[in-house]
């Protein structure tokens, strides 16, 4: 049992010299992967310079993975959606109140069509070593339900789409109350989304290697999320997806949340001959007591988990998530990486 790859995010795709330095700051904070969060802005603006920041990265010795980060605001993140921008239709609607949601609808073939191309320009004009795709998740629900309970009832999404696709598969009208072939309904198109992309970026090249982070919730009997991949059955079983990975868990949540995703994340990567990944927040939160990195590095070690990643560079030094004492968590991070991949 031994952890085979340490990875961070960075959002810096702007200047490659500044970029370089920070990826031997990466080097030598222990990360051998660093997960670029491209955003449609980047895509959009930023684009020729972004090869460059990649063959910079595998340079310095990093492994390259692209993360589609919010785009649509279909994935997680705080970035903002040029999608939603332009354009007015293609949107998730809430079942119970009828009311449109500013979130893609990722079911659309609209959607589903810009989210292909833009992973397809990645991959065909680019060195990446892979793609990371970053808590899909539906509009609704969301918080902490698995964690604390009470789940909300209302979910998405019910727009002219949707609705039209549920009829046709079914026979009847997509009802607002959630019911079993609505679960089904939700599952199988927000796999077929990613699963899609994933086949066509596997037929570009093979070796891509595709992760799929999912939310890091119980989904007990009583409470799941209904995020629409709260099935990991179902994800993980994907042909195309070759590591099952799990999000960040708040440093502040009991000691027993952590083990029991991490039981079943890994547990669920095995199942499906996948590679398991389990997150760290370096960002937004800093625990009480640094050692308790330590100890949650070594807990991941020894139940088996493949792969750290870290969210995110520098704790997130400079902007609106930085945790508290940025730099010293990063810090810390990188002792512990640079700890475990020397074994
Ligand atoms: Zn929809």
């Amino acid at each position: 049992m031994s952890i085979k790859h340490t990875a961070v995010s960075y959002y810096g795709l702007n200047y490659v010299e500044h970029a370089k330095k920070d990826f031997e700051e990466m080097k030598q904070h222990g990360c051998d992967t660093v997960i670029l969060a491209i955003t449609e802005f980047d895509m959009d603006f930023w684009f020729p310079n972004i090869n460059n920041i990649v063959k910079a990265a595998h340079e310095t010795g990093l492994r390259v993975i692209a993360d589609p980060w919010g785009i649509g605001k279909y994935f997680g993140g705080e970035q903002v959606s040029l999608f939603l921008q332009n354009n007015i239709h293609h949107r998730q609607v809430s079942a119970y109140t009828g009311e449109v949601l500013n979130a893609a609808c990722f079911n659309t073939n609209s959607f589903r069509d810009y989210f292909k191309n833009i992973c397809l320009k990645l991959a065909k004009n680019t060195d990446v070593d892979g793609f990371f795709w970053d808590e899909p998740h539906y509009a609704y629900p969301k918080s902490y339900a698995s964690i604390t309970g009470g789940a909300g009832d209302d979910w998405a999404c019910r727009c002219p789409e949707c609705m039209k696709k549920f009829q046709e598969y079914y026979g009847y009208d997509m009802p607002k109350f959630m019911n079993d072939d609505v679960k089904q309904f939700r599952w199988r198109e927000a796999l077929f989304t990613l699963s899609d992309t994933s086949k066509a970026l596997k037929q570009v090249n093979p070796d891509l290697e595709i992760t799929c982070c999912v939310h890091a919730t119980m989904n007990t009997y009583y409470v799941t999320e209904l995020r629409g991949y709260d099935n990991w059955d179902m994800v993980a079983a994907c042909p195309y997806f070759d590591v099952f990975s799990t999000t960040i868990i708040n440093w502040d949540l009991p000691e027993q949340f952590f083990v029991d995703i991490t039981e079943r994340t890994v547990a669920m990567a095995k199942k499906y001959g996948k590679q398991s990944e389990r997150w760290l927040m370096g960002y937004n939160k800093r625990p009480k007591d640094f050692s308790q990195i330590d100890h949650v590095v070594d807990l991941y070690e020894s139940m088996g988990v493949d792969r750290l990643a870290t969210w995110t560079y520098r704790g997130g030094y400079g902007t609106s998530v930085a945790a508290k004492d940025p730099l010293e968590l990063w810090d810390r991070i990188g002792e512990n990486y640079n700890r475990v991949l020397k074994k």
